[in-house]
């Protein structure tokens, strides 16, 4: 630890000279210098000037139990001295995997009794993949190859998910999308619906992945993925409309129906899982985020029973797996975090008590001369800024206000994300009302500040 004394500038210098960050412009960043995050506790930040920041993102949607869990890191202390790895393959286990397998039957949805481990949502991801045709396969369908995902979805950045995500700057470097695999619209009623109804909007959304079906022949089709809400495409509130139409069409063609709970799962809608909430029957569920609330890294698929009996009973052996899947430390530390959510009643908390308080406050700021649109479900919220309200037309050039507002947000001792021009947020589950007080009086304060330079 031989490091403490460095001044936030002296960090800079290191980290400009020596790491090379994700999802970073890093001429960009070498010309500002990092934002240099030291400590945590409950659903703030400490940066290494000392300034204490709301923590409105949970980390990056994860840390949904709230910083400072002692409790987690006694349990992580103590299986790192009983056991601290051995692996899962080869016909072996060890009793923290089996205990957190045991929890997710438990806590996800009916027909939900076995769990895949990775170590990431993307690990996750590339496993739902090669999971879904070799399913088919097994079912005598080996033309059952391709994945439909949707414009503007983000499911991680391995080869396959970043495939899967509709982003087309992520495609454009390192040759993806990867074959079999294609996208349809996404149910984004503010930007895309026009003059529809959410609800006709919603319905005919759903209905391309009818006609994409039609178009490359069921016999093609293994699954379609989707996350429940899109959160880093901007926490896109599908209409009511949307799943069920989805649930049908999957139903009726012989396609696997895989819900990225990622982000929506451990809470974050209110509810356990996505699913839960929007009464999806998934087949297969990837999970990662809230699993841990981000104290370790881990990952899993859920894979319905009548998936799992197709692999186990005709399945031989499965080709996949990593070194660390299955992790003890992070499996105890996952069983850990889920008995806090459950023995806590966070979930039921963020669903009756402080989701509904979070969601009316945030549909006021709607009122606010630079906001759109003000939506949300659970701990997640959107708000679309645009510099006319009735036209829903958006500041020149895209993604400048959203830029402008998330630096006043940083300023004012906030951490709210940008997604172009829509601003986000994914607190941690724990917050008290007194902080959604809080929240929502920075954000009203931010968009203030960025209207005011806006107009300069
Ligand atoms: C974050 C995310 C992923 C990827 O998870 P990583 O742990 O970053 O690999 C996949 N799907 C969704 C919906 C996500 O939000």
């Amino acid at each position: 630890m031989g490091l403490v004394n460095h001044t936030t500038a002296t960090w800079q210098l290191l980290d400009t000279k020596h790491f090379l960050h994700p999802f970073t412009d890093h001429k960009a960043l070498h010309a500002t210098g990092s934002r240099i995050i030291e400590s945590a506790e409950g659903i703030y930040l400490w940066d290494s000037d000392g300034n204490r920041i709301l923590d409105g993102m949970a980390g990056l949607w994860c840390v949904n139990v709230g910083y400072g869990r002692t409790e987690l890191a006694e349990v992580a202390r103590e299986q790192m001295e009983k056991l601290p790895y051995y692996n899962t393959f080869f016909q072996t286990a060890h009793p923290p995997v089996i205990e957190l397998s045991e929890l997710l039957a438990d806590v996800t949805p009916d027909g939900f009794n076995r769990a895949f481990f990775t170590n990431s949502g993307s690990e996750s991801i590339d496993t739902v993949v090669r999971m879904a045709r070799h399913y088919w396969s097994l079912l005598g369908q080996p033309t059952k190859q391709i994945i439909i995902s949707r414009t503007n979805a983000y499911h991680g950045s391995t080869m396959a998910g970043a495939s899967l995500c509709g982003m087309p700057h992520i495609h454009s470097q390192g040759g993806l999308p990867i074959p079999g695999i294609t996208h349809i619209g996404q149910p984004y009623w503010y930007r895309e619906g026009g003059n529809q109804s959410p609800e006709d909007f919603g319905r005919a959304v759903a209905q391309q992945l009818e006609q994409k079906i039609q178009e490359l022949g069921e016999h093609q089709v293994a699954a379609f993925i989707a996350e429940p809400i899109q959160g880093a495409g901007g926490v896109i509130i599908p209409p009511t409309t949307y799943w069920p139409e989805i649930t049908d069409i999957c139903r009726r063609h012989q396609i696997l129906l895989v819900a990225d709970e990622v982000i929506c799962g451990f809470g974050r809608t209110g509810q356990w899982f996505g699913a839960d909430t929007y009464k999806i029957l998934p087949d297969l569920m990837p999970i990662a985020k809230g699993l841990s609330s981000g104290y370790l890294p881990i990952g899993a698929v859920m894979i319905a029973d009548h998936i799992a009996n197709v692999l186990i009973e005709e399945g031989g052996e499965f080709f996949h797996g990593m070194t660390y899947s299955g992790h003890p430390v992070a499996c105890a530390v996952s069983s850990a975090n889920i008995r806090i959510l459950r023995d806590e009643n966070i979930i039921q908390q963020v669903g009756n008590d402080t989701g509904p308080y979070l969601q009316k406050k945030w549909q006021k700021l709607a009122d606010h001369p630079l906001v759109g649109e003000a939506r949300g479900l659970g701990f997640l919220g959107a708000l679309e800024l645009v510099e006319s309200k009735s036209k829903r037309k958006t500041y020149d050039p895209l993604g400048h206000a959203g830029a402008v507002c998330r630096d006043a947000a940083l300023s004012n001792g906030l951490i709210m994300r940008a997604v172009g021009d829509t601003m986000i947020i994914s607190p941690p589950l724990v917050m008290t009302r007194e902080q959604i007080d809080e929240l929502v009086v920075l954000a009203e304060q931010s968009l203030d500040d960025a209207l005011t330079s806006l107009r300069n």
